[in-house]
Formats: C-alpha cells, structure tokens, sequence
C-alpha cells in the first residue's frame, strides 16, 4: 500500500473522498455467526463506489451495534505517516485545481 507524500498526488476520487465522505456500497451478502439457531453477529464489506476502499463490520444481533470496523485503502490513499490532512485540505487542492484548469483556459 503507497501512501501519499502530499495532497497534490491524489487523483480526484480520492480528494472527493477525503472531502464529502466515501461512497458505500454493499459488497457481499454478510456472514454470519449463529448460536442456538439464532444470528448473534455478523459481518459486511462495503467498498466505496469512488475511491475503492473498503469497510468490514463486525455487527451484533439483534441490537445491531457495531462491534468493530476494519478499513482497507487503496494505493494513493492514506496521508505519510504522522501527517494528517483534514477535510478542508482536501477541499482546497480540489479548488487550487479547479482554478488552475480555468486560468488554461
Ligand atoms: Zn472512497
């Protein structure tokens, strides 16, 4: 997994991401944890329909409380270790190159 070494690399996707939040979607059907017959935990991958990451689950039955979450990001996605970029970074390179593109033009 390669990690950033700025915001500048980032493709768009990934910036969107890091600015509105990632697209999930529903991946597999879940698997499931029984006990007596009954479903006490299971467990969904959600991939983000933008950048590619994807989310585990873990999800308690009947009270659905997540237990535990388990991120994978793609290449290009996480910031260097001991950085970390906020939203609104992410927000202006999205508007350094959006004003760059029109000052070409
Ligand atoms: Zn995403």
């Amino acid at each position: 997994m390669t990690r950033l070494t700025s915001l500048a690399q980032a493709t768009g996707p990934v910036l969107e991401c890091r600015d509105f939040g990632h697209a999930w979607s529903w991946e597999n059907d879940p698997q499931v944890r029984l006990e007596r017959g009954k479903v006490v935990e299971f467990e969904t991958t959600d991939a983000c329909l933008r950048c590619e990451a994807r989310r585990t689950r873990t999800i308690e039955a009947p009270s659905m409380t997540i237990l535990r979450t388990r991120m994978t990001y793609p290449d290009g996605y996480l910031a260097p270790r001991g950085t970390r970029y906020r939203r609104a970074d992410a927000r202006a390179e999205r508007f350094d190159r959006m004003m760059s593109r029109r000052n070409t033009r």
